[in-house]
């Protein structure tokens, strides 16, 4: 049997699965992005503070997957404030 044509018949068994691998292949590559960055500065972390806080109150492992955020936030005050007031916005809007 031709091993091109196998896997076009059966590459549809396959199919249902390409959107949720893709969203573990982002949440990889999330990871990695933190890992990589040595230090994040309060401008960094502004940007995906957003983020971060969305995933927390959806009750996601946020700091699993941005553990540099959460890294920042215990070690900046400023920042700290900024987080926990955009979590009291986000939680009683909820
Ligand atoms: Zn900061």
């Amino acid at each position: 049997m031709n091993i091109k044509n196998f896997f076009q018949q059966i590459k549809h068994i396959f199919q249902p699965q390409v959107e949720l691998q893709d969203e573990v292949i982002v949440k990889f590559l999330r990871i990695l992005e933190d890992v990589r960055a040595e230090e994040m500065s309060c401008d960094d972390m502004f940007n995906r503070l957003d983020e971060f806080v969305e995933a927390e109150v959806r009750s996601q492992d946020a700091e699993k997957l941005m553990p540099l955020i959460r890294e920042h936030l215990d070690m900046c005050h400023e920042c700290d404030e900024e987080y926990e007031a955009l979590l009291d916005v986000l939680e009683n809007t909820k």
